[in-house]
């Protein structure tokens, strides 16, 4: 089975570099045409430079097509007309990976307010602003694929990096909602974790796991993905060569009697309410409610 992207056009955000230019290379080397977005600053977010323009160049140096776009994720409007200009070229868009990103590590004691919004913006906002300029198009096609780049430290948390932590769990939270808004239109909407030896992550890995998680690694699990047979609502972790699959889950709700619902009733059964038995992963939100009164109608049913 040969995966191609022929036909389709896809945007790659933060592509002028690290993982976002692996996405865009294998893509472009599938068939799709890739529009290379990349404003080119440093990891924390600052400066400008044609980094996009230099991928688009291997790109195209490799035989694909693609073009460059030097805009940020944050600005709405620059987005809606990154959205214009493929559309205009290439006549629709089919694929958004949002991969673009920066970091701004502090303990939360020592982080300023400026730095926790900075990093929500370009990675929550920044994400939800590129996929709002492609959402329409997406609908009017009824074909749409969309990858939202998480994080370990967003699923399970990280030391220092709380503005990180939140922006990313937040992504997955926007995954799940918008899987289910875009369903009718055939719109699927996966979460990725991926691990790799990028710039972002130089200082952190010693020299030899540096080289073991190679972005390329990652690749693969992107690209499914966003492919014609994708899973939607998916999060999935993919480093060196190890991939896996992630939940959000919960357990079955407890039925506390009227008597028992006091705060002193609540610790009682807390044992049995933290438990991590009967694990599931709701598919959505009604889903919690239907389980609470799963709960109450197996009490009620035997009482
Ligand atoms: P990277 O720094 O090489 O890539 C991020 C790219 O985003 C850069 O090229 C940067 O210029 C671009 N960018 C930043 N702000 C932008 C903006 N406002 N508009 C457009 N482009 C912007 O790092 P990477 O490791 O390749 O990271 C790619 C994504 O993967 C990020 O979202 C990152 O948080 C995520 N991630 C990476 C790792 C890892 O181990 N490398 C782990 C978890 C998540």
């Amino acid at each position: 089975m040969t995966i191609d992207f022929k036909d389709k056009v896809a945007i790659v955000t933060g592509a002028g570099g690290g993982l976002g230019r692996e996405y865009a290379l294998e893509l472009a080397k599938r068939g799709a045409k890739v529009v290379v977005n990349d404003l080119g600053g440093t990891r924390d977010g600052t400066g400008h430079s044609d980094a996009a323009l230099k991928v688009v160049e291997e790109i195209e140096a490799a035989g694909g097509t693609a073009m460059s776009n030097g805009s940020s994720v944050t600005e709405y409007d620059q987005m809606e007309k990154m959205v214009a200009d493929a559309k205009q070229k290439w006549g629709g868009v089919h694929i958004l990976i949002n991969n673009a990103g920066v970091l701004r590590d502090k303990t939360y004691a020592k982080m300023s307010p400026e730095d926790f919004e900075f990093v929500l913006k370009v990675h929550l906002t920044g994400s939800a602003f590129a996929t709002k300029a492609c959402w329409e198009t997406m609908r009017e096609q009824a074909y749409g694929r969309i990858l939202m780049t998480a994080s370990s430290t967003g699923l399970f948390g990280n030391f220092g990096q709380a503005n990180y932590g939140a922006a990313k769990l937040g992504l997955a939270g926007l995954t799940k909602t918008l899987q289910l808004e875009g369903a009718k239109y055939n719109i699927r909407v996966n979460t990725l974790s991926p691990v790799a030896g990028t710039r972002m992550t130089e200082d952190l890995f010693p020299e030899e796991a540096f080289k073991l998680f190679d972005p390329v690694n990652v690749v693969p699990a992107a690209l499914f993905l966003v492919s014609e047979d994708s899973p939607t609502n998916a999060i999935v972790g993919a480093g060196a060569g190890g991939y896996h699959s992630a939940w959000v889950m919960m357990n079955d709700a407890v039925w506390l009697k009227e008597e028992e619902r006091t705060v002193e009733g609540f610790a009682a059964n807390w044992e049995e309410i933290s438990a991590q038995n009967n694990l599931r992963a709701p598919n959505s939100g009604s889903e919690q409610s239907g389980a609470i009164l799963t709960a109450m109608q197996k009490v009620l049913g035997k009482d």
